[in-house]
């Protein structure tokens, strides 16, 4: 088969990993010891003990590489760190092993099928680290000429750097003319072009050619180059993910929509090619398959096509670890009148390794605070944080933490740096929790539009997602 596929190494920076500011943005890992024991209160992550540990231990077989096609899940109340604990797995996982994360609900889009949503998200779950061997040029540039007469976006110009032999002239790409026009190259500067990436480094100026050049900068780097220069060969690796590849080589697509995001359904053929030409390489020994993890939080959000698809992707060779958080007891499969635990399928429950988060103690919820107080960069007086823990047990931790920003903005309309009792308490007043809104809806019965439940043809839609 001829076909050219191409990884797009050369044009992106690789997007497997996010920085994520937020609600997690303190998380910096799981916290575990060397013999994956977690501590109290470490990176970023407090309490819960048996769930990190059990994280750990599923991530370490990621990271051996000894587990894919497997499936985890998070099942325990609302704000009991099931999210901060996937986030911990992502801060700890290599560099360059990709960690994708999405709420279930997102699969439920109107650009593309539910099916080829999680195809998506599990092919931009696996990794393929590529060996590629490329030439690195050193040498004095003599003359430097780019066609002006293009318009757009293509550019086209030719470069003659001096080695020790002999003169070479390079037909120049819009990339390289990019990258030299970036570094300020001139004629008599000794640069570095990596031929594979088209990357451009400036090294300084040749001291044989420097004389004629009098309006030199006081920064200019007098480099003693030798007439001519150095060809090395080097192996760089790099990985990216089987998505990328895909979009890549999707001819409706291209590459840059994988910064619009909008990267539309993918045919499956192209895939079963992709798939063919990264078990060549493979074999041939210029690639390997690194399967990352895919988070998909509140999972009971999936029907029940979604969850047959599951089952099915989770045997494939090439699929991720799969981890789940649901917050759901029993509840029904959307998409079937029947109730399970979790709202998942008993089939697909019965291939995963649940681990259950419990409600936070009081203590492990002051440390919690304190560390997002650190993190928002929020000072609370010893009173306003004892108020707050027990906001937090009356109502959810997450809420609890909400209130920190909030009580600072009222710290600081009365000049205070401090957030204090009498600002949480005014903040508490301002905005509901979920029980008080609950409460309030109820006396206000009458008052408010509400949807009508139960009326003909919305009958399903009720049945799913109670
Ligand atoms: P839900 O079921 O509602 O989605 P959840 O179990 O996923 O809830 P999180 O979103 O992880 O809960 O937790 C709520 C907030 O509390 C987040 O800001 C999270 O980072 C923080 N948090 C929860 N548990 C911990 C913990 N053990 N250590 C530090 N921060 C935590």
């Amino acid at each position: 088969m001829a076909m050219q596929i191409q990884t797009g190494t050369s044009e992106l920076k690789d997007v497997t990993k996010m920085e994520r500011i937020g609600a997690h943005s303190h998380i910096r890992g799981l916290g575990l010891d060397d013999r994956l024991e977690p501590r109290q209160n470490s990176q970023g992550l407090v309490g819960q003990a048996k769930a990190r540990k059990a994280a750990g231990m599923i991530l370490k077989m990621v990271q051996e590489g000894k587990i894919a096609g497997r499936a985890m899940l998070f099942a325990g109340p609302p704000s009991t760190g099931k999210t901060a604990i996937a986030m911990g797995m992502a801060q700890s996982l290599g560099q360059d092993v990709p960690f994708t994360m999405i709420a279930a609900s997102e699969v439920f889009s109107l650009s593309m099928s539910k099916t080829e949503a999680l195809t998506q998200a599990f092919r931009r779950s696996i990794g393929v680290r590529i060996k590629e061997e490329t030439e690195l040029i050193e040498g004095q540039v003599v003359e430097i000429q780019i066609d002006r007469s293009l318009t757009g976006a293509t550019k086209t110009g030719k470069l003659t750097i001096k080695t020790t032999d002999m003169e070479t002239v390079y037909d120049l790409g819009t990339k390289m003319i990019e990258s030299l026009t970036k570094e300020k190259v001139l004629a008599g500067d000794v640069i570095a072009i990596d031929k594979t990436s088209g990357k451009v480094t400036k090294l300084g100026r040749s001291v044989a050619m420097s004389r004629d050049y009098d309006a030199m900068g006081a920064d200019t780097k007098f480099v003693q180059c030798p007439e001519g220069e150095i060809q090395k060969r080097k192996e760089v690796i790099h990985t990216v993910s089987l998505h990328e590849i895909d979009v890549i080589n999707s001819r409706t697509q291209g590459f840059l929509a994988l910064f619009a995001g909008d990267t539309g359904e993918i045919k499956p053929e192209l895939r079963a090619q992709i798939n063919t030409k990264v078990a060549d390489w493979r074999e041939e020994g210029k690639a390997e398959v690194v399967p990352g993890v895919l988070f998909i939080d509140e999972v009971h959000m999936l029907d029940i096509e979604c969850f047959s698809f599951l089952n099915r992707a989770l045997e494939s060779e090439l699929s991720p670890l799969v981890v789940m958080a649901s917050n759901r007891g029993m509840a029904r499969i959307r998409g079937t009148k029947y109730k399970s635990p979790h709202g998942l399928p008993v089939d697909l429950l019965d291939r995963v390794l649940i681990v259950s988060t419990k409600p936070y103690e009081e203590e492990d919820i002051q440390q919690i605070i304190q560390i997002r107080c650190q993190e928002e960069d929020v000072s609370l007086t010893p009173d306003a944080l004892t108020v707050l823990t027990s906001m937090s047990k009356q109502t959810t931790l997450r809420y609890a933490l909400n209130l920190i920003s909030c009580g600072r903005v009222l710290a600081r309309k009365r000049k205070s740096e401090n957030v204090d009792v009498e600002d949480l308490r005014r903040a508490y007043t301002y905005f509901m929790d979920e029980k008080r809104s609950v409460q309030w809806l109820k006396e206000q019965q009458g008052t408010l539009v509400f949807e009508e439940v139960g009326v003909e043809g919305r009958k399903d839609e009720v049945m799913d997602t109670d």
